[in-house]
């Protein structure tokens, strides 16, 4: 038995949802509403599929394609969602202006083979007198918490509404934003959900900036310049190579190297441990160097992952 289709639409549903991207082996359906979002997966999971979930805010590049391919290795039916989520943002962040590209978008779902896309209005996941907020406290203060405030409120209360709209066996997310990660874990643990929490790696460009839908916003010449956090974090990685153990000398170098940059302004440098993510002196267990940098009007972020292996040696992963 496949999935639902428009043929299997009552007229009330038909109008839910709006059309579909057929490619050669697969059909993209396009989903608005909450109510036929829940149909068409609670019918996958009665039929006992393994269904895969990539949530993202859209200007999809090869970041949040090798999410989807993760997750349409492992699950069927898988579904995106794309969805500017206005509560994430500060009053003086971008949301207005955030990178939206709908139909390219739309196109590179169907080609990788994505089953549907859920894309719902503002209006329809905050309806007049929404007043239900999630917040994974202790976590969600620190580094980016603390450099945008209430941001991680907006995102874990999204995610558990999709999460709980769309209900996945298994939910994808980037390492790219490891803080969100291991918050959205610590959601997912706390609140008994269902949902299992993968994470994936971090995908970069050619030249190692770690590639993010605010990269459109560089001008030739910062873009340029924004390989700085991914050199600092590299150099990092390699001076745990050679043995150096010590969190204060290693954050310190980094900010050095980032002095290099001109138009490179830190907002945070920290080596943090990576299950409180309070900061550590020495590496011990398992560590993330995280950064967020200004370049010119652009806020960057990216990490490197520090894991303690069995013979006390430390493997940095960018
Ligand atoms: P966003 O659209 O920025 O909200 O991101 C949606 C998902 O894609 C999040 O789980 C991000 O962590 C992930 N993501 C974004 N950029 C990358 C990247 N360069 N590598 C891996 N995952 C990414």
């Amino acid at each position: 038995m496949g999935f639902p289709s428009c043929a299997d639409r009552t007229p009330q549903a038909e109008a839910c949802a709006t059309r579909t991207i057929p490619n050669h082996a697969n059909t993209l359906e396009i989903i608005h509403t909450i109510e036929w979002m829940k149909l068409a997966t609670r019918q996958a999971k009665a039929e006992g599929r393994c269904a895969g979930f990539v949530p993202t805010m859209g200007a999809l590049h090869d970041g949040h394609m090798a999410l989807v391919r993760a997750a349409l290795s492992e699950c069927r039916p898988v579904i995106a969602s794309i969805f500017v989520n206005p509560t994430q943002f500060g009053p003086s962040e971008d949301f207005q202006k955030y990178p939206r590209a709908f139909e390219a978008d739309c196109k590179k779902l169907a080609d990788a083979g994505v089953d549907y896309l859920f894309a719902p209005e503002p209006a329809e996941i905050y309806p007049p007198g929404f007043r239900t907020w999630v917040n994974v406290e202790g976590l969600s203060e620190r580094l980016e918490g603390r450099a945008r405030p209430g941001h991680f409120r907006g995102v874990t209360t999204v995610v558990l509404k999709l999460l709980e709209i769309v209900q996945p066996q298994k939910a994808f997310f980037g390492r790219k934003d490891a803080q969100q990660a291991r918050i959205i874990r610590q959601m997912a643990r706390d609140l008994h959900l269902d949902s299992e929490i993968v994470v994936c790696p971090i995908v970069r460009e050619a030249d190692g900036l770690a590639m993010s839908s605010r990269n459109t916003y560089l001008n030739p010449q910062e873009r340029r310049a924004a390989t700085i956090l991914f050199r600092a974090l590299d150099a990092a990685r390699a001076s745990i190579a050679s043995g150096e153990r010590d969190a204060l000398r290693l954050m310190a170098a980094m900010r050095e190297m980032l002095r290099t940059e001109k138009l490179a302004e830190p907002d945070y440098v920290e080596l943090v441990d990576a299950d409180t993510l309070e900061q550590v002196t020495r590496l011990r267990g398992d560590c993330l160097a995280l950064l967020a940098v200004r370049i010119g009007a652009v806020r960057l972020i990216d990490n490197l992952l520090i894991e303690e292996q069995p013979d006390e040696k430390f493997l940095a992963t960018l």
